[in-house]
């Protein structure tokens, strides 16, 4: 079944619930979401509006409570295990912490050549310590993943320590690259590190993507940088998408309400532009009492 108009990912009527029984909450409900080949999709809303467990739901970190998650045309929940292991290895991620998210005690080649082995690309050794099935491959893959984000080869034998922040998320983009992904869900992946560094890590997403075609479901609560980095927007709010198009579209002339305020409430550079967005959220707001 060939549909070239088909979204690499697609998710439809996603519901996550956190808690059992009578602390059961549900934190998306009815999310539908599509990410085409080549395209950075920006999920954006404030704290706590569930982006995170959208993209840990289509990275099957969390449990879905209904609804379905496809990938590549299928259903990533209903596939065997096997087929599974396979789909998600097309699926990676970035998360926020660029200190959390790297293990101290390990070399920068021990964690990048970890996903190798883990989708047993890899074999473990009978010493008990994994080993990549074929070193030399993996040693040259390790440097193509350091390369292609800027870093030299020597990073590879050292320790996350010895790197700055905006370093270390080169370092989790290039653990990312290592299984050859198709989708990378970049959870709020520069909302720690300094402005100047946040511009740099943005423009290597951009540049990995058009090089090597990938597609990006982009987290953030910061509408300030997605004009930069994001082809469409979604709008989340309590749970729910509220509005979803084009990234222009979204922020030029934006529909809903909760857009509206969302985009009046982020900082403008021009503090003329800011009164006229206040005051035109303030009539949107009143014009739908
Ligand atoms: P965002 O990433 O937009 O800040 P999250 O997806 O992290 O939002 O959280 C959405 C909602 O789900 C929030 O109300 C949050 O408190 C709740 N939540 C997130 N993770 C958990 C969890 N592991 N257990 C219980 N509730 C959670
Ligand atoms: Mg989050």
């Amino acid at each position: 079944m060939t549909e070239p108009e088909r979204a690499l990912l697609e998710v439809r009527g996603l519901r996550v619930d956190y808690g059992r029984g009578r602390r059961r909450s549900t934190a998306v409900d009815a999310v539908d979401l599509d990410v085409g080949p080549g395209e950075t999709l920006a999920l954006v809303g404030e704290s706590g509006s569930g982006k995170s467990t959208i993209g840990n739901a289509v990275l099957g970190l969390v449990p879905i409570a209904a609804g379905t998650v496809t990938f590549q045309g299928e259903d990533v929940g209903r596939a065997p295990a096997r087929r599974r292991r396979e789909l998600t290895a097309q699926l990676q991620a970035v998360f926020q912490d660029p200190y959390g998210s790297l293990n101290s005690m390990r070399t920068i080649r021990q964690t990048l050549v970890e996903p190798l082995i883990a989708h047993r690309r890899a074999v473990p050794s009978t010493g008990g310590t994994s080993r990549p099935a074929d070193p030399a491959s993996a040693r040259s893959q390790v440097e193509a993943a350091l390369h292609s984000v800027g870093l030299d080869p020597d990073a590879a034998d050292r320790y996350p320590g010895e790197f700055s922040g905006g370093q270390r998320q080169r370092i989790a983009v290039a653990r990312a690259l290592m299984l050859r992904p198709r989708l990378i869900v970049c959870d709020e992946p520069t909302s720690a590190l300094d402005l100047s560094v946040q511009a740099q890590v943005l423009n290597l997403l951009t540049t990995l993507q058009r090089d090597l075609g990938l597609s990006y479901l982009f987290i953030t609560h910061d509408l300030a940088i997605i004009r930069h980095v994001a082809h469409r927007v979604a709008v989340l709010h309590r749970g729910r998408v509220v509005e979803t198009g084009p990234v222009r579209k979204v922020c030029d002339e934006p529909e809903d309400p909760y857009t509206q305020a969302l985009l009046a409430a982020a900082p403008v550079p021009d503090p003329v532009a800011q009164r006229e967005r206040r005051e035109a959220r303030a009539a949107a707001l009143a014009g739908q009492r």
